[in-house]
């Protein structure tokens, strides 16, 4: 972007201090600039969109404003939770309704989740059975499991691999995949074992049944306490809206938005970063620099420095996907539906692989529905997501078509009979990172080679959890790694000056 107006507010550093740049301001770029600013390190932030938050956006629908990127936040592990403290926005956490279910829609009906299972491995039959999820030849196929002998295998597999050896393909296609699919957008077959449900790659590796991987997982589990998930009020946005206002008012902290960094080189003892347009480029200067953008424009960005970084980086796949959010009057939406929503399995060849009753699941949704003026009748928001990896065709339809079949699917489904007064699609290219078999290892070996550069780091949904509160974890980490090996400032801050070279275009 032109150079005069990519300027924010924040003055420049101070001359000495320790200076880094993070690459992009999603949720783990903003906390690990946060990190750094607890640290008394000075930051630059260069995001390449023209708004922070990256896959945490929102919309207004019927009058209200919701999340059309992530919506909720794994607060029964801690770091999300403190983060959110540490802002001074913890009285505005808020929980799921209690006592609604989760259903998946299979063979021709709405069933329950059955109750005790690990990303859908049950770890009981008699709950499985009861679902009616899979036909009752796959239940006694799931239950042959006990029966059979497995040996240790000492390497990561695929999580369809293991399910499907040891209860059978059905409880693969009828439950793992809708739950996989909710997370990653991704294949059982594909995704790794060890990165994507590690509390069962344990089991696998010493040659326990599924099963009873399943009921040691539940039982670590059941030792935490709490709540699992939650929100803000006015929604997962708002705590990327309170970063940003805090970083804002922080004198030594930059932040741009339309700002795309095209270049990174290390040269005369700094890094050096060419940022904007080609036509219109800038340097910055930096002791350090946390890449926390997706794993395509790091290794784009790492293709000098660290060629093999970059090349695992950029074999890092990723799934596309689509959010439909609705409104419906009130009086559409059944109230036997006790559920917070359903997930359906490709199996089903439907469009939509998921629905969330958005304002049944979150109550001060449903509040500030009920504060909106105007609405004829008080208003339902449903939430319906569209798109696994290689079913990129369907995300080509234009929004109209879209919002037609998740209508279509809704009635068909779960008896939802109405015109929405209010529609919104949220197209999300390239949003989810596959964390396929042998990704730990990969992730390891990219960390391993970015620490043999000075005070360079990269965090975010490429590496240790897609999650919201994964990546507040892997951010703050490796903040705090890359200021622990930040020289002693020897730039002041962003170095502005226009570039003479062109910028590889990223
Ligand atoms: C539809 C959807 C629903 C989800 N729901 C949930 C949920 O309910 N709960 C949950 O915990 N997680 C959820 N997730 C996952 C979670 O939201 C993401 O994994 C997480 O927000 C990723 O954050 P990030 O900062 O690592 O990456 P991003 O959000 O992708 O941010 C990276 C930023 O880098 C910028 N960038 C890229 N290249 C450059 C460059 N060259 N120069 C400068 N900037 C650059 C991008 O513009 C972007 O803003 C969901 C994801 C999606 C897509």
């Amino acid at each position: 972007m032109d150079q005069d107006t990519s300027v924010s507010t924040g003055a420049a550093a101070a001359p000495g201090s320790r200076h880094v740049v993070v690459v992009g301001a999603g949720i783990s770029g903003l906390t690990a600039a946060y990190e750094l600013r607890c640290r008394g390190l000075s930051v630059t932030v260069l995001e390449a969109s023209e708004r922070v938050g990256g896959k945490i956006a929102s919309t207004d629908l019927g009058g209200v404003r919701v999340d059309t990127g992530a919506e909720s936040i794994l607060v029964r592990r801690p770091e999300a939770r403190t983060l959110i403290e540490e802002l001074g926005i913890g009285a505005d956490l808020t929980y799921p309704e209690e006592g609604l279910s989760a259903q998946v829609y299979s063979r021709g009906a709405l069933r329950p989740l059955p109750a005790g299972q690990v990303m859908g491995v049950p770890a009981r039959l008699l709950p499985l059975a009861r679902s009616g999820i899979v036909s009752p030849r796959g239940v006694v196929r799931a239950a042959v499991e006990r029966l059979r002998w497995f040996s240790a295998v000492d390497r990561d597999q695929s999580v369809g691999d293991f399910v499907a050896h040891r209860m059978g393909s059905e409880v693969v296609s009828r439950l793992v995949e809708p739950l996989l699919g909710g997370v990653y957008a991704g294949r059982a077959a594909d995704l790794s074992l060890d990165a994507t449900v590690p509390q069962l790659a344990d089991g696998a590796r010493a040659g326990h049944s599924a099963a009873a991987s399943a009921r040691a997982a539940l039982r670590a589990r059941a030792a935490a306490s709490g709540p699992v998930f939650a929100s803000l009020r006015g929604g997962v946005g708002h705590l990327v809206a309170t970063l940003e206002n805090t970083l804002r008012s922080d004198p030594e902290v930059r932040l741009e938005t339309g700002a795309t960094v095209r270049e990174l080189r290390r040269q005369e003892g700094r890094w050096t970063l060419t940022v904007g347009s080609a036509a219109a480029a800038h340097q910055v200067d930096a002791d350090g620099v946390i890449l926390a953008c997706p794993a395509i424009p790091a290794a784009r960005l790492l293709a000098d420095q660290d060629p093999a970084a970059a090349q695992i980086l950029s074999g890092i796949p990723t799934a596309s996907m689509a959010v439909v959010s609705l409104a419906f009057p009130r009086s559409a939406l059944p109230r036997r539906h006790r559920a917070s929503g359903f997930l359906v399995p490709p199996a089903e060849g439907r469009t939509i692989k998921a629905a969330t009753f958005s304002s049944r699941k979150w109550p001060w949704l449903a509040a500030e529905l009920d504060t909106v003026a105007g609405n004829d009748e008080p208003l339902e928001l449903v939430r319906c997501s569209v798109g696994r990896l290689g079913e990129e065709a369907v995300l080509q339809r234009p929004d109209g078509e879209l919002v037609a079949a998740a209508v279509d699917d809704l009635r068909e489904l779960c008896g939802l009979d109405a015109v929405p007064v209010d529609s919104h699609v949220t197209r999300w290219g390239g949003a989810l990172p596959q964390y396929n078999v042998g990704h730990l290892e990969r992730v390891r070996e990219i960390r391993a080679r970015l620490r043999k550069h000075p005070a360079l780091g990269a965090c975010g949904a490429s590496y240790d959890g897609v999650g919201i509160a994964a990546c507040v974890a892997d951010a703050r980490t490796t903040a705090q790694e890359v200021a622990g090996r930040c020289p002693t400032g020897t730039t002041t801050g962003a170095n502005e000056s226009p570039s003479a070279t062109t910028g590889r275009n990223t």
